[in-house]
């Protein structure tokens, strides 16, 4: 980029590395699989790595590095690696970073596919992982072994919106020699950035805020530094797990309002928070910027704001969430977060109906749990929505 010292809101506009010999003003969409050599020479130095020459679009793509440069300025970081999807993001980091015969340390909270992954695939090639409560500083500290090679973490945590404290957990793995991967997706770079406090990789899925239209699957992986960078993307390249150009121009496209998103839904979500609070169907609500938030003073120090997702328990338990899923006329009835639409979903009677109890008490899925997405709609008419679904309760 031309100017590193340039504030976040104009990198979103002006950020990545991007030139044609057309000059265009935003980033065409390379859709090709394969680029031609000058000469049998040239072809030789770029796959030496010689000459920044493109190869092959598994490899790299210009539409593709334009939001790879401009999504590792946004996070601080050295360079991005796209994927097809946030998981391939997850994947890439677990690929580089754990060989047989290590361990994990993972928040408890994490994404469900996640954690799945390193019970299943991951255990099968010898490689062990423990969940803790990354909030609780004191459990890391004990989960942590000889043979533990990454810390990874989520904050706020899903659906618990609990708040890990970023520098203390990399100061702590750092002490052991141990790399630390912070999944970023529920605040974006936008209100939080782990590589300022200590973290070596942030990943996304920018499924959700960072392309922010519901309308793409994909993820990012960010290292901060290019020892880091050349560990982790010959996994993409190798596992496949890259992203299409496509899918790289929608994201370059919908990242460009990041900023203008979250503020109008934060905005919104601390009246819609503080609104459920006081309703008497509404037995909490956790919200990392209300008051009544455990941890409220640490998001107010790691987070540059509190986001717009929010998670509340309903009384009368999974009746009561299935009323309001059927009640509410606004709010899409779906999965996924972080875009211009307001989701709601009820874990209980939706994703997780058919989980044990135990499973859906280690997830922190209590019955009458509901997940609000915060769009930027008008606010007075969430509200309003709220409102009649909650009289129907
Ligand atoms: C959605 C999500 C993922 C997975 O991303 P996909 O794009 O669905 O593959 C990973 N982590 C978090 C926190 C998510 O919300």
């Amino acid at each position: 980029m031309k100017n590193k010292n340039i504030g976040f809101n104009s990198k979103l506009i002006h950020g990545g590395e991007f030139n044609d010999a057309l000059g265009s003003a935003t980033v065409p969409i390379y859709q090709t699989s394969t680029f031609k050599f000058d000469s049998a020479e040239h072809g030789a130095a770029c796959f030496a790595g010689e000459s920044d020459g493109y190869i092959y679009t598994r490899i790299g793509n210009p539409t593709i590095h334009a939001l790879e440069t401009l999504l590792a300025e946004l996070e601080n970081g050295f360079g991005g690696i796209a994927t097809s999807s946030g998981m391939g993001a997850v994947n890439t980091v677990y690929g580089a970073m754990l060989s047989q015969g290590d361990h994990v340390v993972s928040s408890a909270a994490v994404y469900g596919p996640s954690r799945v992954v390193l019970e299943t695939y991951y255990k099968k090639f010898g490689v062990e992982a423990s969940f803790v409560n990354t909030a609780n500083i004191e459990d890391v500290r004990k989960a942590i072994r000889p043979e533990t090679r990454l810390l990874y973490i989520e904050t706020p945590s899903n659906p618990t919106m609990e708040i890990t404290d970023l520098k203390a957990c990399c100061e702590l793995a750092h002490q052991h020699g141990i790399p630390v991967a912070v999944d970023n997706t529920f605040c974006s770079p936008y209100l939080q950035r782990p590589l300022d406090w200590g973290a070596d990789i942030v990943l996304h899925s920018l499924t959700k805020f960072i392309n922010g239209h519901a309308d793409i699957v994909g993820g990012v992986v960010i290292a901060k530094d290019k020892e880091l960078y050349k560990k982790l993307r010959p996994v993409m390249v190798t596992l496949g797990f890259n992203m299409d150009p496509h899918q790289a121009y929608l994201v370059i496209r919908g990242v460009k309002t990041l900023s203008l998103r979250v503020d109008r839904a934060q905005e919104s979500a601390i009246k819609l928070a503080t609104y459920l609070e006081n309703h008497p169907k509404v037995a909490w609500v956790r919200y990392p910027g209300l008051v009544s938030h455990p941890q409220h003073e640490l998001a107010k120090v790691q987070m540059d704001g509190f986001g717009s997702m929010i998670s509340f328990e309903l009384k009368g338990g999974i009746e009561s969430g299935r009323i309001l899923m059927n009640s509410v006329k606004m709010a899409i009835l779906a999965v996924s977060l972080g875009g211009v639409e307001t989701l709601i979903q009820h874990p209980a009677s939706m994703t997780h109906s058919k989980v044990s109890a135990e499973g859906k008490i280690k997830a922190g899925i209590t019955d009458g749990l509901v997940r609000y997405s915060v769009g930027i709609e008008d606010v007075a008419d969430l509200m309003a929505d709220l409102e009649q679904a909650l009289e129907k309760v």
